[in-house]
């Protein structure tokens, strides 16, 4: 047992098109024998990274969602999710390389594109090599391990149905499957589930979080995420697109459309006088609403294909994005007449790099 220490840190990264996470395992069962044979690098190492929540200008650790008395490889301790912008992955390493991590980090498990196209800088910089999982794979083993870890995990919007009125609540996801999964990151993929090691990729759209913030920053000048979705719980969409009572004058009342719903988004945008009364509020509002439809529109197409009724939605995207959430929730109860449900997870991005923790090894 006291052997898992030679091999430590044990660490899990997801190097995706936008953010790179990185899970790290703080062992905390150290006995005093291990702690005198602990290497001065990796007790550095694990002081730096469990100390800090902000490393250099990018990095940044997500307390709120360490787990702690978590149980891998029969060894107990916590673990830290931290994440960057992958176009900061020369600072990682030259910060790997300040802290001494390449003389003891030999092999890196990673996931994501970024394994595929940071290899080289891995091997060359600081003499790591990569063992790469696959993004899906570990996606779904981090789900599961962080559901039976944590009780309070899975949750869902009760009466959803009401925007205005409804409020997160715990769900039981102890019998998962089968269930469709949406990952919102910078692209989505929407995956069908059947068992732990049955899965099938089903569908996928490029209009995804990525292209939220990238249409954000051009419409509003607004620079991150954090500030575009800032704008948008100030904005109006109602302002931006065209609803159907924009058209109808009310609902359309022989297909059952009422007249709130968005009928073209954007569609006010060509009419001069609507462009010069809309803020920078409302056009991030409806850029955040119209992708965030068009995914609930395709997560549920595919969920009725599979005759699936639960739809788990992941991925950063989703961060600090309760007006998302919100309108997925909706939109999965209002569209099936409330047989469909739209459930979420609290560590939202870091399965896969979780997952990618615990293929460690074995
Ligand atoms: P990927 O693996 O493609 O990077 P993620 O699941 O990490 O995907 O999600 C990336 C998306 O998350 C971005 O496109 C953006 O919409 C959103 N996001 C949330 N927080 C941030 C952030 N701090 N910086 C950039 N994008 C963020």
């Amino acid at each position: 047992q006291t052997d898992a220490l030679m091999t430590m840190p044990w660490f899990g990264m997801d190097i995706g098109g936008t953010l790179t996470k990185l899970v790290y395992f703080e062992p905390k069962d150290i006995t005093p024998d291990e702690q005198d044979r602990e290497a001065g690098i990796l007790r550095n190492i694990r002081r730096y990274l469990t100390k800090n929540s902000a490393y250099g200008k990018t990095g940044h650790r997500d307390t709120h969602l360490q787990m702690d008395n978590v149980e891998i490889r029969k060894r107990k301790g916590s673990l830290h999710f931290i994440r960057f912008q992958t176009t900061d992955m020369g600072n990682f390493l030259s910060l790997a390389k300040q802290k001494g991590m390449a003389e003891l980090v030999t092999t890196v498990c990673a996931t994501g594109g970024g394994a595929f196209k940071f290899e080289k800088d891995f091997r060359d910089q600081v003499n790591m090599k990569l063992a790469k999982f696959d993004e899906l794979d570990t996606l779904i083993k981090g789900i599961l391990f962080a559901d039976l870890q944590n009780r309070t995990e899975c949750y869902f919007y009760e009466n959803a149905s009401n925007i205005v009125k409804s409020v997160k609540r715990a769900f039981n996801f102890s019998e998962p499957f089968p269930f469709i999964l949406v990952n919102v990151g910078s692209g989505v993929s929407i995956l069908a589930v059947y068992g732990p090691d049955n899965y099938k990729r089903i569908s996928g759209t490029s209009l995804g979080g990525g292209t939220f913030l990238g249409l954000c920053c051009l419409l509003t000048g607004c620079t991150t995420f954090e500030e575009a979705i800032q704008l948008a719980t100030k904005g109006d969409n109602r302002k931006v697109d065209k609803l159907v009572k924009d058209i109808y004058g009310g609902d359309y009342n022989r297909f059952g459309l009422p007249g709130d719903l968005v009928a073209s988004s954007f569609g006010q945008m060509h009419i001069t006088e609507k462009r010069l009364t809309v803020s920078r509020e409302d056009l991030a509002n409806a850029t955040l609403v119209t992708i965030t439809n068009n995914i609930g529109s395709i997560a549920r197409m595919c969920a009725l294909n599979e005759r699936i009724d639960k739809v788990v939605f992941v991925g950063n995207f989703l961060r600090v994005n309760p007006i998302s959430m919100k309108l997925l929730a909706y939109a999965m109860e209002f569209w099936s007449n409330g047989t469909m449900k739209g459930l979420f997870l609290e560590h939202e991005g870091y399965f896969g790099a979780l997952g990618c923790l615990l293929q460690f090894n074995g």
